[in-house]
């Protein structure tokens, strides 16, 4: 790893001064992300306004370091974004972690980028893309007409 300083700085600052950990309580959306392996559970928060663009992203729960980190990076890329430019990035991410994408496809990701390496740690790599694939599963449930506001469980 090349830039682990600077990996653990990005993971310890998020971990220690998340920006985006909290209860929202009046969320259009919530659901909770359980990764049994190792022991994360988190619950997404979403609101969004009548353009579907999300105007605030949060979440809260227990979990080790990668999955805090992880939660808090990617609510902050999607806060201002769109649901489907939202979808896209998370399908980026999600294929980062399986060890395919462009530079350009990193760049996208902003900060998210730094966890390019877990690609390589496949322990870890659940940690990572809990909160994205929360995310994703809020989406597909609301797509699919099974919710209008969502409070439920994936695992
Ligand atoms: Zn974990």
């Amino acid at each position: 790893m090349a830039n682990n300083t600077y990996y653990n700085e990005i993971l310890t600052e998020h971990n220690i001064r998340p920006l985006h950990k909290y209860k929202m309580e009046n969320a259009d959306f919530s659901l909770e992300g359980v990764n049994p392996s190792c022991g994360d559970d988190i619950v997404l928060y979403l609101k969004l306004d009548q353009d579907e663009k999300i105007v605030e992203a949060s979440f809260d729960g227990d979990g080790c370091a990668i999955s805090q980190a992880s939660s808090d990076i990617m609510c902050d890329l999607i806060i201002g974004k769109k649901k489907d430019e939202a979808l896209r990035l998370s399908e980026i991410f999600l294929r980062m972690i399986r060890g395919k994408i462009t530079d350009e496809e990193k760049e996208e990701l902003e900060e998210a980028g730094i966890l390019e390496d877990i690609s390589h740690m496949p322990a870890r790599v659940k940690c990572a893309v809990l909160a994205w694939h929360t995310m994703d599963e809020i989406f597909k449930d609301a797509e699919e007409g099974k919710i209008d506001q969502y409070s439920g469980k994936f695992e």
